[in-house]
């Protein structure tokens, strides 16, 4: 199978194209090459990084603007895990931008992703289950806010 680019006018073969599941045929219209010439544009860059905000915000909106499991709500820190499984690997074929198309389209997005913070994400597969990983959490905040505060005070007595 071979495609003409767009832009380059090359009759290049498929597997010189990038996927595209909106097109007709699977694949963009423009060669690999000149797809990426295209996104080093800062017009491209621009667009791409709007288009992300954008698509990250809608999925926060229907999963929620906190991590589910503790409740942190610094949406930096905030990811989205796939509850079961196989998240590296959605990623890694469709991107971090096309998951989240996939999550906006999907009736059953509720079901099958929920919002996690890095921590939560990191050390839950080091537990056993959700509540040691929460006890885990709270004991270390606890020793935070307690070295937090010796701190302080050691400060005010200078
Ligand atoms: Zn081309
Ligand atoms: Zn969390």
């Amino acid at each position: 199978m071979t495609k003409k680019c767009y832009k380059c006018k090359e009759v290049k073969p498929l597997s010189e194209f990038y996927c595209n599941r909106s097109k007709k045929d699977g694949h963009q219209e423009r060669c690999k090459r000149c797809q990426r010439d295209y996104f080093k544009q800062p017009k491209a860059k621009k667009q791409r990084r709007v288009r992300h905000h954008t698509d990250r915000q809608l999925v926060l909106n229907l999963l929620g603007h906190c991590c589910a499991l503790c409740g942190c709500e610094e949406e930096r820190w905030l990811t989205i895990d796939h509850v079961t499984g196989g998240g590296k690997e959605h990623r890694k074929e469709r991107s971090t931008a096309g998951t989240y198309r996939d999550i906006i389209k999907d009736p059953d997005a509720k079901k099958k992703y929920r919002v996690l913070c890095y921590q939560c994400n990191d050390v839950l597969p080091l537990c056993d289950s959700e509540m040691q990983l929460l006890e885990a959490i709270e004991r270390e905040h606890n020793r935070i806010i307690a070295n937090f505060v010796a701190t302080v005070q050691e400060a005010n007595k200078e």
